[in-house]
């Protein structure tokens, strides 16, 4: 199965001119890595950057040529591809800005801005209607995890699925093509604290159950891991076969790192 391994800059780095560095150091590396054997040769993992949504136009035309690609980190809410919505982006803006897919539902952004069951169900709708792919986010809290809570709390959050296949049936053909699922638990992001490798395994072995039990064609949802992954502790992630890839918030900064992890699961 092909892995994926991404990195969700965040609202990071401060400047245009840092973005282009990191931008530099990514080509670079990539470029020494595919003069080896023992590197990203062999393409079994796929690339991908969501930079901000200020410097997603930059940075895809810049990587427009390389084996990454780029992704948004959020679309705005609403079905119109203009409008009078201020603030937001739509999906037809990012793809315009180059982007192929979108996070939606970050921890980050349930938190600070109340993304609703509702509001994901209409940007899952916007983003496959642009054929734009997703990388679907859940993960319980820390409070939900000591209470033994993470597989309910995953249930719901994945529901916005189900509900998104009885509201558009037709975006079925798109889903198994277009659809990610990131299980990210909240305490685990930014932290330096992970769950053991077994508890994600089980974890994402039960969101796969989950998805596939949405429609047939879902029995081989690719399910990413994120959550302080890093350089160190990606090999033990990527030997799981549960486990199809990170997606990287911090180790994402350092193309070092970010490639080392993408070894890992190369
Ligand atoms: P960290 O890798 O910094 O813990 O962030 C994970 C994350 O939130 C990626 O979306």
């Amino acid at each position: 199965m092909q892995a994926w391994v991404i990195g969700n800059w965040k609202q990071n780095p401060a400047t245009s001119h840092d973005v282009n560095v990191l931008v530099d150091d990514l080509l670079t590396a990539i470029h020494a890595e595919t003069q080896t054997d023992t590197s990203l040769s062999n393409n079994r993992c796929t690339l991908m950057v969501a930079p901000s949504c200020i410097h997603l136009a930059a940075v895809s035309a810049r990587l427009k040529d390389s084996p990454v690609l780029c992704a948004a980190q959020d679309i705005g809410g609403h079905s119109a591809s203009t409008g009078a919505y201020t603030g937001d982006c739509s999906a037809q803006q990012v793809v315009d800005a180059g982007a192929t897919w979108t996070i939606l539902g970050h921890s980050e952004r349930r938190q600070y801005y109340k993304e609703s069951h509702d509001s994901l169900v209409k940007k899952l709708t916007h983003a496959f209607s642009q054929n734009l792919g997703v990388v679907l986010c859940i993960g319980e809290t820390q409070t939900e995890y000591d209470n033994k809570q993470t597989l309910e709390v995953i249930d719901t959050q994945l529901s916005v699925i189900k509900d998104l296949l009885a509201e558009q049936p037709a975006f079925i053909s798109l889903l198994s093509e277009h659809l990610i699922i990131a299980y990210e638990p909240v305490w685990a992001i930014g932290t330096g604290k992970v769950p053991t490798v077994t508890e994600v395994s089980n974890t994402h072995q039960h969101i796969k159950q989950t998805v596939a039990g949405f429609a047939e064609t879902l029995d081989a949802m690719t399910v990413l891991y994120g959550g302080s992954v890093n350089a160190d502790n990606a090999d033990s992630f990527a030997a799981d076969p549960m486990i199809d890839g990170a997606l990287v918030g911090g180790a994402s900064l350092k193309a070092d790192s970010f490639l080392a992890i993408a070894n890992a699961f190369n």
